[in-house]
């Protein structure tokens, strides 16, 4: 295995000035070059930044990957009405934590991705959709949008042609993690209780108000302004072929030193677990997850796949929110996974049949296992309740609440047969596994 140093495998774009003193305000973020890829933009023809976009490769990084520059450009042509983005900052899937540092950090990189984004589809209302509970972020956000009005960087008429209007609207939710499903997200937006719409229509033809709206991630929007800055090549370099450029890896768990590392699509595992320090003093690897608690969970077999898009669909996960969560032998995979299990319940919409009813039945299962009190037949019982949700649902909540039980049971059979007769507080003693 070639060893990598640390610092030459991390690269720090939107993460670079966390760490410096109020990082966060719009004279440092100026000074150190910020809203310059706005100015550019401005003096570029909307296809022009459309066409950039496009060719740097950058895929969505809410999870799903799906290219940003082409979902700009699926929106119908402009017809003078509104058109609208929406940033998708409902952070929510268990394990992830990569957009609220991001916005606590550096909210000047979101605000001038926004900006651009907002000239490249000609959108003069932004908004950003908040996770309720981060009330701290959301007052950051509220003081840097301030801050953008008061120095006259967004408003209206704005611009070499004065045709730049722009006003940007931070929303905190009401905590619930349904609304980070996009179309959700619209309906609470508009002020419904929020539920997943059919598609399509895609909100980039019919979205918020019916109008066509873009729906990107906060990591997605603030990426572009690297590549506005510095071109598409620049970007193209770093990642893989189809997985290009920069990202958040979130490490979490039992790592020594758990944080978010930046660097370029196709790190592995290996490498980022060497970065935070290795697991923790005397323990070993148990199993890992790619992207929060919605993909399959890995073991220390797939420590050498690189972290792409793609080489993640072929080991049979969705790269996801690259929330990698670490866990030693001192785990019960029962007890994580009925963690997740009640997560998933208590967050189901309730809109259709397999999720609703089937996560309530996973949830009682998984309890029991927990408890040792399982009965004959449950292991199998839950691969079948699962299999009855995956693919049946409405929308992604249910294939997340199925997938870690499929592969929890895939991997470690044994423990949840355990739970036939053994509580996982005896197999597994809570203090053994915490981490703080
Ligand atoms: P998806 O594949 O259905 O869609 C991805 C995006 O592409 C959407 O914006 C969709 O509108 C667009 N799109 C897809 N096909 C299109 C077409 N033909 N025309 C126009 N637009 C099109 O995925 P999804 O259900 O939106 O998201 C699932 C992902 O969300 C998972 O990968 C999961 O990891 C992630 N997720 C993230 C969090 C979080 O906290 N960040 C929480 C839960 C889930
Ligand atoms: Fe609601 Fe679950 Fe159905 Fe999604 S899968 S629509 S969250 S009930």
């Amino acid at each position: 295995m070639t060893v990598v140093t640390p610092a030459g495998k991390l690269t720090p774009v939107l993460s670079d000035s966390w760490d410096k003193e109020q990082g966060y305000s719009l004279e440092s973020y100026r000074r150190n070059g910020g809203y310059q890829g706005l100015d550019k933009a401005l003096r570029m023809e909307r296809s022009e930044i459309v066409d950039l976009v496009k060719a740097s490769g950058l895929r969505g990084r809410g999870g799903a990957g799906f290219p940003t520059g082409l979902k700009w450009s699926f929106l119908p042509p402009d017809d003078g009405k509104p058109r609208y983005l929406v940033v998708n900052a409902d952070e929510s899937e268990p394990g992830t934590c990569k957009d609220i540092p991001t916005m606590m950090g550096n909210p000047h990189v979101l605000l001038e991705g926004i900006a651009i984004t907002s000239r490249a589809i000609r959108c003069e209302h932004a908004f950003i959709y908040l996770r309720g509970e981060v009330v701290h972020v959301y007052r950051r956000l509220l003081n840097a949008v301030r801050e953008l009005e008061e120095a006259g960087i967004i408003g209206e008429g704005l611009g070499p042609n004065g045709d730049f209007n722009l006003k940007i609207t931070v929303h905190a939710g009401a905590g619930a993690y349904i609304c980070g499903e996009e179309t959700a997200l619209l309906d609470s937006l508009e002020g419904m209780r929020g539920h997943p719409r059919l598609k399509p229509p895609f909100p980039a033809v019919a979205g918020l108000y019916a109008r066509p709206t873009v729906v990107n991630n906060v990591e997605s929007i603030a990426s572009v302004v690297g590549i506005l800055n510095h071109g598409a090549e620049w970007f193209g370099a770093m990642g893989t072929e189809k997985s290009k450029g920069h990202g958040l890896f979130s490490v979490s768990g039992h790592v020594k030193h758990p944080g978010q590392f930046e660097a370029p699509f196709g790190i592995t595992m290996r490498e980022l677990i060497e970065m935070a320090g290795g697991i923790r003093e005397g323990h070993q690897l148990k199993f890992w997850t790619p992207g929060g608690s919605s993909t399959p969970i890995f073991t220390a077999e797939q420590l050498d796949m690189p972290l792409d898009y793609d080489s993640c669909s072929q080991a049979g996960s969705m790269l996801g929110t690259r929330a990698l969560q670490v866990f030693d032998e001192t785990t019960s995979v029962v007890r994580v996974i009925t963690r997740w299990t009640e997560f998933y319940q208590h967050e189901s919409c309730g809109k259709c049949t397999p999720c609703r009813e089937g996560t309530y039945w996973l949830k009682q299962v998984m309890l029991r296992l927990e408890a040792g009190q399982g009965q004959e037949g449950d292991v199998d019982l839950l691969l079948d309740i699962a299999n009855n949700i995956a693919g049946r649902s409405f929308c992604a909540l249910g294939d997340a609440a199925a997938t870690p039980i499929k592969s929890g049971i895939e991997h470690f059979r044994e423990e949840f047969e355990a739970g036939l007769t053994t509580p996982a507080r005896e197999l597994f003693p809570y203090e053994a596994s915490a981490v703080f």
